[in-house]
């Protein structure tokens, strides 16, 4: 079912956490908020779950206006982070206990759990203790949970936070099957991009209670709207190097970086002030060695076989990262030059907004 977020508002007495936030989350869709610690993701979470009230604006349903709605009448079903299983309590009576609470058919409960089980492959973990699990299979319990429920959507609160790095790669691939296997419409929030990126169809990137922009994860990463977007999407970041403009021509500028005498074009058609302070962005992946360009020392080369990223610095001391694919040269400790082409430039005013 559709989430539609029109104008929504949330303050703790004076502190604003959320501050006019508008979105739309199409039925069906795996929707990610993603951002820093303390952007308020996790509290516009628990707005559409009706587990925090909205100071104002609408959250509407499947077109049907839930603001004033009790949280057990939305239709939707929240994982939590600590999973919040009962530990006295069988696998099996963990995912029962909402639809014994509802005093569903011993039918109906049998159905569903086993259904949500064999999905979640927890057959065979029916009879024991949360205690007695691994914590990828407890997070699994905390999902089947959910899916007893029949909800119309999912909200996941950082689900995945509590497992090691393996786990966690292998939960997102689960979670993006058991997506495609339920076609359920899921929201869910996480602070780290990567996952973002794998898990999400369209992406919330937030930052200080301000929707910073939403997209494909491909478009926010090719085409974003701020130097926060730019800087927050993407691993190893992208570079930033402070420049002014220098000339504009033909829809072409030419930027001279503030370090050094290097310049670098771009393709920007609005109109630019020559002199004007600017923060160009390069991705690692799209910078290319030649034998001129802005010049900086490899201090460290990972070599990861398929791909090195070369960890170098400025004249001025200013830290960039080279992404290399396929190549095993030594660089450590030589000078190399940097170019990228201008279609894979972008720059950002000192506002931090997309120059175009
Ligand atoms: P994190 O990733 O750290 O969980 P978040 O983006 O999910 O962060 P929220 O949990 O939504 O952020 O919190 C946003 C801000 O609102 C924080 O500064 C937090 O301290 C504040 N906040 C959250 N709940 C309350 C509350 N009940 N009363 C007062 N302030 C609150």
């Amino acid at each position: 079912m559709s989430v539609r977020l029109t104008n929504v508002a949330k303050s703790f007495g004076a502190f604003n956490v959320i501050k006019d936030v508008s979105m739309d989350i199409p039925d069906g869709g795996f929707a990610v908020f993603v951002g820093p610690s303390g952007c308020g993701k996790s509290t516009l979470l628990r707005m559409i779950a009706g587990l925090e009230e909205t100071s104002s604006g609408m959250i509407s349903i499947e077109g049907q206006d839930v603001t004033q709605m009790e949280p057990a009448k939305r239709g939707v079903a929240m994982v939590f982070q600590n999973y919040a299983l009962y530990p006295h309590l069988s696998v099996f009576e963990n995912m029962a206990f909402s639809l014994r609470l509802a005093r569903a058919p011993k039918e109906d409960v049998l159905r569903r759990v086993g259904e949500a089980s064999r999905i979640l492959q927890l057959d065979e973990q029916l009879q024991k203790k949360p205690s007695q699990l691994s914590g990828g299979q407890r997070q699994r319990v905390a999902i089947g949970r959910a899916i007893v429920r029949q909800p119309k959507v999912f909200l996941f609160d950082e689900p995945l936070s509590n497992l090691d790095a393996e786990l966690r790669v292998q939960m997102r691939l689960e979670l993006t099957r058991l997506h495609r296997q339920l076609g359920a419409t899921m929201i869910y929030v996480t602070h780290d991009q990567v996952e973002a990126m794998t898990l999400a169809d369209k992406i919330f990137v937030l930052k200080g209670g301000i929707l910073q922009q939403a997209g494909a994860p491909l478009e926010l990463y090719d085409n974003p709207d701020n130097r926060f977007v730019a800087g927050f999407i993407g691993s190893p970041a992208m570079n930033f190097l402070p420049a002014r403009v220098s000339g504009q021509k033909d829809g072409m500028a030419t930027l001279t970086l503030s370090e050094g005498e290097h310049s670098l074009e771009a393709p920007i058609s609005q109109a630019l002030e020559i002199g004007q302070a600017v923060e160009i962005g390069i991705r690692p992946e799209h910078f290319r060695l030649g034998d001129s360009g802005i010049k900086v020392n490899v201090e460290v080369a990972e070599e990861l076989g398929d791909v090195s990223y070369l960890y170098a610095r400025t004249v001025g001391g200013r830290e960039v990262i080279v992404q290399r694919q396929g190549s095993r040269q030594r660089l450590d400790g030589t000078t190399v030059c940097l170019t990228a082409d201008a279609n894979k430039i972008l720059v950002f005013d000192s506002k931090g907004e997309r120059l175009r």
